[in-house]
Protein backbone atom coordinates (compact mmCIF):
# COMPACT_ATOMS: atom_id res chain seq x y z
CA UNK A 1 0.00 0.00 0.00
CA UNK A 2 2.97 2.30 0.18
CA UNK A 3 3.68 2.64 -3.23
CA UNK A 4 0.34 3.79 -4.12
CA UNK A 5 0.35 6.78 -2.29
CA UNK A 6 3.04 7.96 -4.50
CA UNK A 7 1.61 6.80 -7.71
CA UNK A 8 -0.07 10.43 -8.62
CA UNK A 9 2.98 12.91 -7.55
CA UNK A 10 4.15 14.16 -11.03
CA UNK A 11 0.35 14.65 -11.49
CA UNK A 12 -0.44 16.57 -7.82
CA UNK A 13 3.20 18.48 -9.00
CA UNK A 14 1.24 19.32 -12.43
CA UNK A 15 -1.81 20.27 -10.67
CA UNK A 16 -0.25 22.90 -8.90
CA UNK A 17 0.59 24.74 -12.55
CA UNK A 18 -2.90 24.21 -13.59
CA UNK A 19 -4.56 25.85 -10.60
CA UNK A 20 -2.40 29.01 -11.64
CA UNK A 21 -4.47 29.77 -14.25
CA UNK A 22 -8.19 30.37 -14.62
CA UNK A 23 -11.05 28.01 -15.19
CA UNK A 24 -11.60 27.38 -18.79
CA UNK A 25 -15.05 28.98 -19.23
CA UNK A 26 -16.72 28.43 -22.66
CA UNK A 27 -19.97 30.58 -21.99
CA UNK A 28 -17.83 33.79 -21.51
CA UNK A 29 -17.31 35.77 -25.34
CA UNK A 30 -14.40 37.40 -26.33
CA UNK A 31 -14.75 41.07 -25.27
CA UNK A 32 -12.47 42.52 -27.70
CA UNK A 33 -12.88 41.84 -31.52
CA UNK A 34 -10.10 39.63 -32.64
CA UNK A 35 -7.33 41.01 -34.39
CA UNK A 36 -3.90 40.91 -35.13
CA UNK A 37 -1.23 38.52 -33.63
CA UNK A 38 -3.76 36.65 -31.07
CA UNK A 39 -6.38 36.11 -34.25
CA UNK A 40 -5.00 32.77 -33.85
CA UNK A 41 -7.21 30.76 -36.09
CA UNK A 42 -10.09 32.65 -35.48
CA UNK A 43 -12.36 34.75 -38.19
CA UNK A 44 -10.97 38.39 -38.88
CA UNK A 45 -14.12 40.93 -37.74
CA UNK A 46 -11.63 44.00 -39.01
CA UNK A 47 -12.08 43.06 -43.02
CA UNK A 48 -14.61 45.60 -43.95
CA UNK A 49 -12.65 48.26 -43.03
CA UNK A 50 -9.53 46.97 -45.73
CA UNK A 51 -9.26 48.12 -49.34
CA UNK A 52 -10.95 45.67 -51.92
CA UNK A 53 -13.58 44.86 -54.01
CA UNK A 54 -16.45 42.49 -52.37
CA UNK A 55 -17.33 39.83 -54.92
CA UNK A 56 -19.68 36.26 -53.72
CA UNK A 57 -16.15 34.48 -52.61
CA UNK A 58 -15.11 33.61 -49.25
CA UNK A 59 -10.99 33.45 -48.84
CA UNK A 60 -9.46 31.19 -47.11
CA UNK A 61 -5.36 31.78 -46.23
CA UNK A 62 -3.67 28.73 -45.78
CA UNK A 63 -0.12 29.67 -45.93
CA UNK A 64 1.08 27.03 -44.17
CA UNK A 65 -0.11 24.49 -47.13
CA UNK A 66 2.77 26.10 -49.14
CA UNK A 67 5.63 23.84 -47.61
CA UNK A 68 3.11 20.87 -48.53
CA UNK A 69 2.92 22.31 -51.90
CA UNK A 70 6.63 23.09 -52.10
CA UNK A 71 8.46 20.12 -51.07
CA UNK A 72 5.46 17.18 -50.23
CA UNK A 73 7.90 15.30 -48.10
CA UNK A 74 6.72 13.01 -45.14
CA UNK A 75 8.40 12.27 -42.50
CA UNK A 76 10.85 9.40 -41.92
CA UNK A 77 8.20 5.91 -40.86
CA UNK A 78 10.59 4.68 -39.48
CA UNK A 79 11.33 7.28 -37.02
CA UNK A 80 8.96 7.76 -33.77
CA UNK A 81 8.65 11.86 -33.83
CA UNK A 82 7.34 11.65 -29.97
CA UNK A 83 10.45 9.79 -28.94
CA UNK A 84 12.49 12.32 -30.95
CA UNK A 85 11.07 15.58 -29.44
CA UNK A 86 12.22 15.07 -26.09
CA UNK A 87 15.43 15.34 -27.73
CA UNK A 88 15.19 18.37 -29.66
CA UNK A 89 15.76 22.07 -28.40
CA UNK A 90 12.01 23.28 -27.26
CA UNK A 91 11.61 25.02 -31.06
CA UNK A 92 12.89 22.07 -32.76
CA UNK A 93 10.32 19.76 -30.90
CA UNK A 94 7.74 21.99 -30.32
CA UNK A 95 7.55 21.46 -27.46
CA UNK A 96 5.77 24.30 -24.70
CA UNK A 97 5.97 22.05 -21.62
CA UNK A 98 8.05 19.40 -19.90
CA UNK A 99 6.67 17.46 -17.11
CA UNK A 100 7.78 14.66 -15.17
CA UNK A 101 6.39 11.52 -17.45
CA UNK A 102 4.65 13.66 -20.19
CA UNK A 103 5.64 16.66 -22.22
CA UNK A 104 2.95 19.15 -24.13
CA UNK A 105 4.11 19.82 -27.81
CA UNK A 106 2.53 21.55 -30.67
CA UNK A 107 1.27 18.93 -33.61
CA UNK A 108 3.20 19.84 -36.62
CA UNK A 109 -0.06 18.74 -38.54
CA UNK A 110 -2.77 20.83 -37.08
CA UNK A 111 -6.37 20.33 -37.50
CA UNK A 112 -6.64 23.58 -36.27
CA UNK A 113 -4.78 26.53 -34.82
CA UNK A 114 -3.21 25.75 -31.87
CA UNK A 115 -3.33 21.85 -32.04
CA UNK A 116 -1.73 20.77 -29.03
CA UNK A 117 -0.49 17.25 -27.85
CA UNK A 118 -0.06 15.68 -24.60
CA UNK A 119 2.95 12.64 -25.07
CA UNK A 120 4.12 10.26 -22.42
CA UNK A 121 8.04 9.96 -22.47
CA UNK A 122 7.41 6.87 -22.91
CA UNK A 123 7.04 4.88 -26.12
CA UNK A 124 3.78 3.21 -25.48
CA UNK A 125 0.74 3.07 -28.01
CA UNK A 126 -2.07 2.25 -26.13
CA UNK A 127 -4.06 3.92 -23.02
CA UNK A 128 -4.05 0.95 -21.05
CA UNK A 129 -0.78 0.43 -21.19
CA UNK A 130 0.00 3.98 -19.91
CA UNK A 131 1.33 3.64 -15.95
CA UNK A 132 -1.26 5.31 -13.25
CA UNK A 133 1.54 8.32 -13.08
CA UNK A 134 1.23 8.54 -16.67
CA UNK A 135 -2.29 8.75 -17.07
CA UNK A 136 -2.38 10.89 -14.14
CA UNK A 137 -0.61 13.69 -15.51
CA UNK A 138 -1.32 13.34 -18.95
CA UNK A 139 -4.72 14.58 -17.39
CA UNK A 140 -3.44 17.15 -15.55
CA UNK A 141 -1.54 18.30 -18.38
CA UNK A 142 -4.61 18.07 -20.52
CA UNK A 143 -6.73 20.49 -18.58
CA UNK A 144 -3.65 23.01 -18.01
CA UNK A 145 -3.52 23.11 -22.34
CA UNK A 146 -6.93 24.11 -22.07
CA UNK A 147 -6.28 27.35 -20.05
CA UNK A 148 -3.50 28.20 -21.55
CA UNK A 149 -5.16 28.19 -25.08
CA UNK A 150 -8.04 29.59 -23.81
CA UNK A 151 -5.95 32.76 -22.52
CA UNK A 152 -3.66 32.40 -25.48
CA UNK A 153 -6.00 32.08 -28.16
CA UNK A 154 -9.38 33.01 -26.90
CA UNK A 155 -10.67 30.00 -28.20
CA UNK A 156 -14.44 28.86 -26.94
CA UNK A 157 -14.69 25.27 -27.07
CA UNK A 158 -12.01 22.13 -27.71
CA UNK A 159 -12.36 18.77 -29.33
CA UNK A 160 -10.02 16.48 -26.96
CA UNK A 161 -8.88 12.50 -27.79
CA UNK A 162 -7.33 9.96 -28.57
CA UNK A 163 -7.11 7.75 -31.77
CA UNK A 164 -5.88 4.10 -30.60
CA UNK A 165 -4.77 2.19 -33.39
CA UNK A 166 -4.50 2.85 -36.91
CA UNK A 167 -7.90 1.84 -37.70
CA UNK A 168 -9.17 4.16 -35.38
CA UNK A 169 -7.28 6.94 -37.35
CA UNK A 170 -3.90 6.94 -35.52
CA UNK A 171 -1.37 8.98 -37.60
CA UNK A 172 1.19 7.42 -35.10
CA UNK A 173 0.03 4.71 -33.44
CA UNK A 174 2.73 3.45 -31.81
CA UNK A 175 3.39 6.20 -29.46
CA UNK A 176 0.32 7.46 -27.07
CA UNK A 177 -0.63 11.31 -27.65
CA UNK A 178 -3.94 13.11 -26.84
CA UNK A 179 -5.01 15.95 -29.22
CA UNK A 180 -6.49 19.07 -27.51
CA UNK A 181 -7.95 21.04 -30.82
CA UNK A 182 -9.00 24.60 -29.75
CA UNK A 183 -12.84 25.70 -31.52
CA UNK A 184 -13.61 28.68 -32.42
CA UNK A 185 -17.37 29.45 -33.32
CA UNK A 186 -16.50 30.07 -37.25
CA UNK A 187 -13.94 27.71 -37.72
CA UNK A 188 -15.95 25.15 -39.18
CA UNK A 189 -15.77 25.73 -42.64
CA UNK A 190 -11.65 25.34 -42.74
CA UNK A 191 -11.64 22.70 -39.97
CA UNK A 192 -11.53 19.79 -42.66
CA UNK A 193 -9.89 21.80 -45.47
CA UNK A 194 -6.75 22.55 -43.31
CA UNK A 195 -6.52 18.73 -41.83
CA UNK A 196 -3.53 16.54 -42.36
CA UNK A 197 -1.76 20.37 -44.12
CA UNK A 198 1.44 20.81 -43.16
CA UNK A 199 2.33 24.00 -41.36
CA UNK A 200 4.93 26.53 -41.92
CA UNK A 201 7.82 26.26 -39.10
CA UNK A 202 7.33 30.30 -38.74
CA UNK A 203 3.78 30.30 -38.12
CA UNK A 204 4.25 27.75 -35.29
CA UNK A 205 7.43 28.86 -33.75
CA UNK A 206 5.09 32.35 -33.27
CA UNK A 207 2.11 29.97 -31.56
CA UNK A 208 4.50 27.88 -29.67
CA UNK A 209 6.06 30.66 -28.12
CA UNK A 210 2.75 32.58 -27.26
CA UNK A 211 1.88 29.09 -25.51
CA UNK A 212 5.27 27.92 -23.80
CA UNK A 213 4.78 31.85 -22.23
CA UNK A 214 1.59 31.34 -20.67
CA UNK A 215 1.99 28.44 -19.23
CA UNK A 216 2.67 28.31 -15.52
CA UNK A 217 5.95 27.44 -14.15
ZN1 LIG B 1 7.91 6.84 -29.45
Amino acid sequence: MTDERHLDEPAERAALHRDALPAFDPAEPPEEPLVAEHAWGAPTQMSSELPGVPDAFQRLWTPYRMVYIQNGQMPDEHACPFCRAPELADDQGLIVHRGETCFVLLNLYPYNTGHMMVCPYRHVGMYDQATTEEVAEMAVLTQTAMRVLSQVTRCQGFNIGMNQGRIAGAGIADHLHQHIVPRWSLDSNFFPIIAKTKALPILLEDMRQDIQAAWPV
